[in-house]
C-alpha cells in the first residue's frame, strides 16, 4: 500500500497488476486458460511449481549482485550470498554429487547461454567442437551450421562438425563418432539432445574423448530431471561439464546450470574457467529472482515424491509409445527410454506442419520435428512428443491411453483434411481445417474433437492456477 504521503509520480509503484495494467493481465489470464484448457505434450515443457512461481515474481529481482559469493562487485549481498550458496549446494544434492569432486554455476539465464559459456570455459576461439546434428535430434547450440550460413554462436565462434544417427536404428552411431573424431580430433564432444528417445552410452563417449584428447560434455537440458531422479544412466560418472536447463523435466523456472568437475588432470581449474566464462565472459547480473525459484525447484528434486514423478513420466511416454505403435504408427527407434516420443508420419503420407497445425486447432500443443532421414529440413516428417507437463497435471497410465486416443483422431482427421484440401500446400490444408462452411466435412470434425480434448483437459488441476475459481477471461472465443 502508498503511505498517505506518497507523491503522484511514485502511486503507480504500490498498484497491482491487474489496476494499473488490465492489458497485461488479461493476456496472463488468456494465458492461463489456455494451459487449463489444453494438453501440453511440447517435450521441452513443464508445469513448476506454485513455490517456484512465488520465488520467482519475488523482490529478489531488484539486487544487483555481479561476482560470485562474497566476491561481489556491489555491496548489500549478504542475503544473496546466502541465497546463491544454498542453491549450489542444492544442486550438488539434487544429483547426488559430491562437493569435493564437483562445483555448480547456479547464474546462467538459460540453457543457451549456460552452453555458450561452458564452451568459452572449456575450448579457445575457432577449436573444434563435435555435437549431435539438429537434424539428428541434437540443439542449435551444439555446433549447428548450415551449407548458407553459420546459425549459431557455437559454430560462429568455434569450428563444429556434427555427428550423427545410425539411419538403421536410429541410435546415436558411436562407432561413427570415433571414426570421424580420429579425423577431425575435437577438443570437445558435446552429448545431449532435444529429441532422442533413448538413453546416452557415456562410457563409449569417454573413450573416445579420452583417445583424442578432447573434452567431454554433457547437455542434459531434457532429461535433467530424470537423471536426477536416477531413472537413466549417470552422466556426471564421465564428463568433464554437465550443462542443463531447469524449466523442462527439472520442473523448475527458466535458467540454467553448469556443473564442473574439481579433479583430474587438466580439470583442476575448471571451476575458475567456469565461473570467469558465466561473469564476466558472457554475463552481466545474476537474475536472484530466478536463482531463488531454481533452488526451490531442486529442494522438491531432491525429495523422494520426484523420483516417483520421474517414473510416472517415463511410464507415460512408454505408454503413449505402445499406444500408437498398436494403432499400426510407426515411432522412431520404435519407443521410449525417457520423456519423449518421437512419432515418423511419413509412412502414412502427413508432414509434422500439417499435424501441428491440426493440433494447434485442437488444443492440442505439439511440435513438428525432423524424422531420421528427412529429405528436407524444412518440411519435416515428424512430430515430438513429451509427458512431462501432463504427468504435473496428474495424470497416469490409463489417461494417456485416452491423450494417445486423441492423437490417433488427430492424425486421422489430418487426413480426411489433406484430402479435402485437393492439395499438398500446408495454406488449402489450413484453409479446410479452419472453413465456417458447413459443406466440408472435416472442419466440422474439428470442432466436435476439440470440444472433446477441452472437456478432458479441464478436468486436471493446473499447478500456479486456482482452476475451482478460474473463469473465462476477455477475449477468449470459444463455444464450451
Ligand atoms: C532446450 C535446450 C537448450 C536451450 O535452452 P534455452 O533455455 O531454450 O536456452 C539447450 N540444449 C538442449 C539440449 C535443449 O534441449
Amino acid at each position: 500500500m502508498a503511505a498517505a504521503n506518497t507523491p503522484d509520480f511514485n502511486k503507480v509503484l504500490y498498484a497491482p497488476l491487474a489496476e494499473i495494467d488490465p492489458e497485461v493481465q488479461n493476456i496472463i489470464d488468456k494465458e492461463t486458460w489456455r494451459q487449463f484448457s489444453g494438453l501440453e505434450l511440447i517435450a521441452s515443457e513443464n508445469l513448476t511449481s506454485r513455490a517456484t512461481i512465488e520465488a520467482n515474481g519475488s523482490i529478489l529481482t531488484n539486487k544487483y549482485s555481479e561476482g560470485l559469493p562474497s566476491a561481489r562487485y556491489y555491496g548489500g549481498n549478504e542475503y544473496i550470498d546466502e541465497l546463491e550458496i544454498l542453491c549450489r549446494k542444492r544442486a550438488l544434492e539434487a544429483f547426488n554429487l559430491d562437493p569435493a569432486k564437483w562445483g555448480v554455476n547456479v547464474q546462467p539465464y538459460s540453457g543457451s547461454t549456460a552452453n555458450f559459456a561452458a564452451l568459452t570455459a572449456l575450448i579457445q576461439p575457432q577449436d573444434r567442437l563435435m555435437g549431435l546434428g539438429l537434424p539428428d535430434g541434437g540443439h542449435l547450440t551444439h555446433g549447428y551450421y548450415t551449407a548458407k550460413k553459420k546459425m549459431t554462436a557455437s559454430s560462429i565462434y568455434f569450428q563444429s562438425f556434427p555427428y550423427a544417427l545410425d539411419p538403421s536404428t536410429q541410435l546415436i552411431d558411436y562407432a561413427g563418432l570415433a571414426a570421424q573424431a580420429k579425423i577431425f580430433k575435437p577438443r570437445l564432444i558435446i552429448c545431449g539432445a532435444s529429441a532422442y528417445p533413448r538413453d546416452w552410452d557415456y562410457a563409449s563417449l569417454k573413450a573416445t574423448a579420452d583417445k583424442e584428447g578432447a573434452y567431454l560434455m554433457a547437455d542434459i537440458a531434457h532429461t535433467s530431471g530424470l537423471i536426477a531422479a536416477q531413472t537413466l544412466n549417470n552422466p556426471f560418472e564421465y564428463c568433464d561439464v554437465v550443462t542443463t536447463t531447469t524449466h523442462k523435466t527439472l520442473r523448475g523456472p527458466r535458467a540454467g546450470l553448469i556443473f564442473f568437475r574439481k579433479d583430474g588432470p587438466g580439470r583442476e581449474d575448471l571451476e575458475k574457467r567456469v565461473n570467469d566464462a558465466v561473469f564476466p565472459a558472457c554475463q552481466g547480473g545474476p537474475h536472484n529472482n530466478t536463482i531463488a525459484a531454481v533452488a526451490t525447484a531442486l529442494l522438491q528434486v531432491a525429495q523422494p515424491s520426484f523420483k516417483t514423478y520421474a517414473k510416472q513420466v517415463i511410464a507415460n511416454a512408454q505408454t503413449l509409445a505402445s499406444s500408437l505403435m498398436a494403432h499400426g504408427y510407426k515411432l522412431q527407434t520404435g519407443g521410449t527410454d525417457n520423456h519423449l516420443v518421437l512419432w515418423d508420419l511419413r509412412p502414412i503420407g502427413l508432414t509434422g506442419s500439417k499435424v501441428e497445425k491440426v493440433c494447434d486447432l485442437l488444443g492440442i500443443t505439439i511440435n513438428k520435428n525432423a524424422v531420421s532421414g528427412d529429405a528436407s529440413a524444412q518440411t519435416p516428417g515428424g512430430i515430438r512428443l513429451g509427458t512431462a507437463a501432463i504427468t504435473s497435471r496428474n495424470m497416469t497410465e490409463e489417461d494417456v491411453k485416452v491423450v494417445a486416443d486423441f492423437l490417433h483422431r488427430a492424425v486421422q482427421l489430418s487426413l480426411v483434411l489433406q484430402k479435402e484440401a485437393g492439395s499438398k500446400l500446408l495454406k488449402d490444408f489450413i484453409r479446410v481445417a479452419t472453413t465456417e462452411s458447413d459443406e466440408l466435412q472435416g472442419a466440422q470434425q474439428v470442432k466436435v474433437l476439440r470440444r472433446d480434448v477441452v472437456e478432458f483437459a479441464r478436468k486436471w488441476p493446473l499447478p500456479g492456477a486456482d482452476v475451482s475459481t478460474l473463469q473465462k477471461p476477455a477475449g477468449i472465443e470459444e463455444e464450451f
